[in-house]
């Protein structure tokens, strides 16, 4: 496998991914057939047929191009893109100079969304979006079982009379939907929140990009999350599960443990996983991330 994904079992839901800020986010459902953006599009989730591409930004969608291309490459169907819809002209625009670069066109099938609209993954599933809060074109998606049922009324019903019902023109059944997986892209805070289907979502997949104190005016400017905003907001999710992703490098896995530990009550960080490997610091600096620290805004970097 390769070797820069980690793997995450939730229950029956398997994620594959890899995620640190401005440089790579990749997340997959591999079961579930989504790919949450596509990173520099790694081998091993090339077979996945679907990516559901948060925004523009270099470090979610750098591999869209070469996604489709392989899998051409390879003799899969064209991949499907769900973007948002402001993304698909350039989109367009980005395969046919690589149609100029190549001397051949890669299909694919590129499918603009708005906050609301769904696109069916296969029977019973479907992709939602959601408006997020990034500054850029951007939308978050949550992934839904839907699932028809027979109404309790005509639960004691035998198979003939209950397609005499239907030929009435009753409708016998009723939908159950059971939101899967909620994925919030690059976001800072918002109207988002209160989105049933993420509140109840089996997994939460967040972002979660600052840890250090002096890091707030920092998320504030890139509309990101603060480990203090994320800590305020987990108690009032229902999520079983919460993923926090899209971690700077500068911070280590252990400090980001601490972190939580200290702003989190036991239950809460019994849900949180952090999607982050033993990586290596950027620079030699002493990570500060620490709960106690009082916030202070530090330089404005952009
Ligand atoms: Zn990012
Ligand atoms: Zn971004």
């Amino acid at each position: 496998m390769n070797s820069r994904l980690l793997e995450h079992q939730f229950d029956d839901l398997r994620i594959l991914g890899y995620s640190v800020a401005g440089e790579e986010t990749v997340i997959a459902a591999p079961e579930l057939n989504v790919c949450f953006d596509i990173g520099k599009a790694p081998a091993d989730l090339l077979p996945v047929d679907h990516v559901l591409l948060s925004h523009g930004h270099m470090d979610h969608a750098a591999g869209v191009a070469y996604y489709l291309s392989q899998r051409n490459f390879v003799g899969n169907a064209p991949g499907t893109i769900l973007a948002p819809t402001a993304l698909i002209k350039p989109l367009k625009s980005l395969l046919r100079v690589w149609g100029e670069l190549e001397g051949h066109v890669t299909p694919a099938e590129l499918v603009g969304m708005e906050d609301g609209d769904e696109f069916q993954i296969r029977k019973g599933l479907v992709a939602r979006a959601f408006a997020n809060n990034h500054g850029v074109p951007s939308l978050g998606f949550v992934v839904v079982d839907v699932r028809r049922k027979l109404k309790p009324e005509y639960l004691g019903k035998s198979g003939p009379q209950l397609v005499e019902l239907k030929k009435q023109g009753i409708d016998i059944q009723y939908t159950v939907e059971v939101p899967l997986v909620a994925y919030s892209g690059d976001t800072a805070d918002g109207d988002w929140l209160q989105n049933e289907d993420v509140r109840k979502a089996k997994l939460l997949i967040m972002e979660c990009t600052f840890f250090d104190a002096d890091h707030m005016r920092r998320a504030r400017h890139g509309h990101h999350l603060h480990v203090r905003d994320v800590a305020r907001m987990i108690p009032a999710m229902d999520n079983e599960h919460i993923l926090l992703s899209h971690v700077t490098r500068r911070t280590g896995i252990r400090d980001a443990k601490n972190v939580l530990k200290q702003l989190l009550s036991a239950d809460d960080y019994q849900r949180v996983t952090l999607l982050m490997d033993r990586r290596k610091a950027l620079n030699t600096r002493r990570p500060q991330a620490d709960a106690t620290k009082p916030v202070t805004d530090g330089p404005v970097r952009k």
